[in-house]
């Protein structure tokens, strides 16, 4: 079921270098129901690979998207901090780019609309685009107009012909997940109007690399991206890149404005940003090798701790059965035998287990409740938000435990 590649995705060259083994995986989205241990759950391999022709990472063995995201149970407006950063984000393109009654904004895997909602609210008219059918009806009825569909040229052509060229285009962290990277950015540039601008957000690859965000590796996530595998990307399509700016969110994320060629100037920070990869060796491979030397180290400290902890009888929890959550766990082979349950805000997830290792998910008040000496977080990338949720469960003597970007315990509140 699944295919693997061993030239690059966006330049053609070959063989890709692998760098990383994270070993046969689960699907990390793919939480089971108690019915479901009866059946054989699917594992892939997961491996990290760079081009030494573009220097694009990408994992080499590809799932069919519609085994991916037909059904999917990530739903953008649970976390606080992403419909803050959404709103934040709307308020300013809608100062920077005059958009009104006339325009039209279309977002790829606009999710349950949380982003879009806004534009709605300020009479912008709006398009999504979301592939998982239960999300985009979740959308639909808090009134944002979502198709159901996968994005590439071809949507994009019929678009077109419909009428429906762009004056902005969003991409939220779906990029990364598009298998065919040439067909996406095709398809961007079929779909914008000739002034028009893209703006797409995804997690930084040098974020990934230097805080060794390894479990941000997952077979949804294709690609990682730094600014200079993507320039040779967008100019074979057209496209120019504008501007760039760094983003705290997921660990460490770019947002990217590209246009049609000629049509808007250059900002300096490109070209920064360009040059701060060359000086960091983005172009070579030893930067990618020191990488993956780290993660090993990180396996071995997590799974040394927390073997101490249960030798003295200590009982663990995690908090956040998300994707990467699940890349941690399997990767380190964190089971039943160490981990309670998984605490999680999200209801959709309750009652339901981990891919892979099963981990029961429960409420995140359980937490408080329950009261495990330690909870390790597989959601670091919300730690600030989470620590200061969990202050209940951090006053009666609960400590977090961080594995990333170097295991460490955060003492209790008390
Ligand atoms: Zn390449």
């Amino acid at each position: 079921m699944s295919a693997v590649v061993s030239v690059c995705r966006s330049c053609g060259a070959g063989p890709l270098r692998v760098l990383l083994d994270l070993g046969l995986q689960p699907l990390a989205n793919n939480l089971l129901s108690l019915d479901d241990l009866a059946k054989p759950e699917p594992v892939f391999p997961l491996r990290l690979a760079v081009c030494d022709a573009c220097w694009l990472l990408q994992i080499t063995d590809i799932i069919p998207p519609v085994t991916l995201f037909s059904e999917y149970v990530y739903f953008s407006s649970f976390s606080d901090a992403m419909l803050r950063h959404a709103a934040e984000a709307v308020a300013g393109y809608q100062r920077d780019q005059a958009l009104g009654a006339g325009s039209l904004v279309i977002e790829i895997a606009s999710n349950d609309g949380y982003l879009l909602r806004n534009f709605v609210a300020a009479g912008i008219p709006c398009l999504g685009i979301e592939p998982a059918r239960n999300i985009a009806e979740v959308a639909r009825r808090q009134g944002v107009e979502t198709l159901c569909r996968f994005f590439g040229r071809g949507l994009a052509e019929e678009l077109v012909l419909a009428g429906r060229s762009a004056d902005l285009i969003l991409g939220n962290n779906v990029f990364a997940h598009a298998p065919d990277p040439n067909d996406f950015v095709a398809g961007l540039a079929t779909l914008l109007r000739p002034r028009g601008r893209i703006v797409l957000e995804f997690p930084y690859a040098c974020d990934l690399v230097e805080h060794v965000e390894f479990d941000t590796i997952y077979h949804e996530h294709v690609f990682y991206f730094t600014l200079t595998a993507l320039r040779p990307l967008f100019e074979r399509h057209g496209l120019t890149l504008m501007d760039v700016s760094r983003l705290p969110i997921h660990g460490g994320s770019l947002r990217l404005t590209a246009a049609r060629r000629g049509e808007h100037e250059v900002q300096p920070a490109v070209a920064m940003l360009l040059g701060e990869e060359a000086g960091k060796g983005v172009g070579s491979p030893r930067y990618y090798e020191a990488f993956a030397r780290r993660v090993q180290d990180i396996r071995a400290d997590l799974r040394r701790m927390l073997g101490e902890l249960k030798s003295l009888d200590r009982s663990i929890a995690a908090y956040g059965a998300s994707a990467k959550g699940s890349t941690l766990l399997n990767y380190c082979g964190l089971g039943r035998e160490t981990l309670d349950f998984v605490a999680d805000r999200s209801t959709a997830k309750h009652g339901r287990l981990t891919p892979g290792r099963h981990l029961p998910i429960v409420p995140a008040t359980e937490l408080a409740r329950r009261r495990p000496d330690y909870a390790l977080l597989l959601t670091w990338n919300f730690a600030d938000e989470i620590l200061a949720q969990q202050q209940v469960y951090r006053e009666a003597g609960g400590k977090f435990i961080l594995p990333i970007p170097q295991v460490r315990v955060i003492e209790s509140a008390k």
